[in-house]
């Protein structure tokens, strides 16, 4: 799950670490209220506009306003409020700008880079931190990678004393910014931990012309699996910000997550969901999705499952493959049965069902004489559905 900047400095603050702190409103009518507050607040006449919005690369994309006046930044607010954004992180389309947070305007000394993420190749949380903070951090790490330095978090034991002051060190700060910075990196990764975020990105961590270190902006990605104990932090979803089908698919409890290709993918479980993406590109095809209808597949399941896969227009055929352990591959047939008289669907269908009464579910689907292509083997099935969706 991912948060709105706004929201991720909101949890910041909880950590005692400093951020460059606003006001967020919806609408244009609250720009006065918004600045006024400011003004009184923190006692300054330049403020910066910024987009909310769950991706990155805001300032490239014309996002974040630097506005020397009021009246310069109710003009950005209304630039910036209801634009469509689009940056390396959006959609190609871009995506609907609803909130725009507009903060104090702080003189900027230096810019760095610092991230905690999981390391999950060695199993250890690491802390990443750069002095080419700013706007093109993934230019950095491809090009210059050495400018990026780790400090690798012993499982249990948390970020020590003399790890943080070696990061700060390589920032170069010293005497009493040293001093915040060790603080800063204490505070954020006793804050990574606690909100069983997976990764936090402050980029630009930045060091003020009054000598103060600040978090000018920040980013959290969270565990969905552990959210049931982070009730404060799922507070802050914005389902406006996510993929609307993979939205719909939660609330029927299935697993899907949207992809680029043209083979609607329809699996019981996990691995079999990834075998099946890993045979349908082997083939030569392109998966459309992946989505693990769970165990208990029934007939509201696969019929939920099409409607999903199906909102996707770029599904050009698909595939169902089911293997029938606890589920039994009689009332997959059944479900396939029905969904399809209700659903009329428009692309072929390849159906591969097998296990408990496959023999059944032969039966069944061939009786029912439903516009099918049945199968028996996984490398049948994915030669069929991507010569169908090639068709
Ligand atoms: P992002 O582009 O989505 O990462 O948005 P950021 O919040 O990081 O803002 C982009 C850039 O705007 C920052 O890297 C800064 O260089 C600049 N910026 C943002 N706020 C201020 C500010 O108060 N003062 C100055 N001088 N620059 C700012
Ligand atoms: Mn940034």
């Amino acid at each position: 799950m991912k948060i709105h900047e706004y929201q991720a400095k909101e949890l910041l603050k909880k950590f005692n670490i400093p951020v460059q702190d606003g006001v967020t409103i919806e609408s244009i009518e609250e720009s006065d209220n918004a600045i006024n507050q400011i003004k009184t607040k923190f006692g300054v006449n330049q403020f910066v506009v910024k987009a909310q919005i769950h991706a990155g690369g805001r300032g490239l994309g014309g996002g974040v306003k630097f506005s020397p006046s009021e009246a310069s930044a109710k003009e950005n607010i209304q630039k910036i409020l209801g634009m469509t954004l689009k940056t390396h992180q959006t959609a190609p389309e871009g995506q609907l700008v609803r909130k725009v947070m507009v903060t104090e305007a702080i003189d900027i000394d230096k810019e760095f880079y610092v991230a905690i993420t999981l390391d999950r190749a060695l199993g250890q949380d690491v802390i990443m931190v750069s002095t080419e903070g700013g706007m093109e951090i993934e230019e950095v790490a491809a090009k210059s990678p050495e400018k990026i330095i780790r400090e690798l978090v012993a499982p249990g034991y948390g970020l020590k004393t003399f790890q943080a002051k070696r990061l700060v060190k390589a920032l170069g700060l010293t005497g009493d910014l040293a001093k915040q910075g060790v603080k800063f990196l204490a505070n954020l990764y006793r804050c990574y931990e606690a909100l069983d975020a997976s990764i936090v990105e402050v980029n630009p961590l930045v060091v003020t012309e009054q000598g103060k270190l600040v978090a000018l902006d920040a980013k959290f990605n969270f565990d969905d699996n552990a959210m049931y104990r982070q009730k404060e932090v799922l507070e802050f979803r914005d389902v406006d910000e996510e993929d609307p089908t993979e939205v719909e698919a939660g609330k029927y409890n299935l697993n899907y997550i949207k992809l680029e290709g043209n083979v609607g993918c329809m699996v019981n479980g996990a691995g079999l969901a990834m075998a099946t993406m890993d045979i349908i590109k082997q083939q030569g095809g392109e998966p459309a999705n992946f989505l693990d209808v769970g165990g208990g597949a029934n007939v509201e399941t696969v019929k939920n499952g099409f409607k999903i896969i199906l909102s996707d227009k770029n599904v050009k055929a698909v595939l169902i493959n089911i293997f029938g352990g606890i589920v039994r591959c009689d009332r997959v047939a059944n479900g396939i049965i029905e969904a399809l008289s209700e659903l009329k669907l428009d692309v072929p269908v390849v159906v591969r069902l097998q296990g408990t009464n496959a023999d059944i579910a032969k039966e069944l689907l061939e009786k029912a004489s439903v516009d099918i292509i049945s199968v028996s083997s996984l490398a049948e099935a994915a030669e069929q559905v991507v010569a169908a969706a090639t068709a």
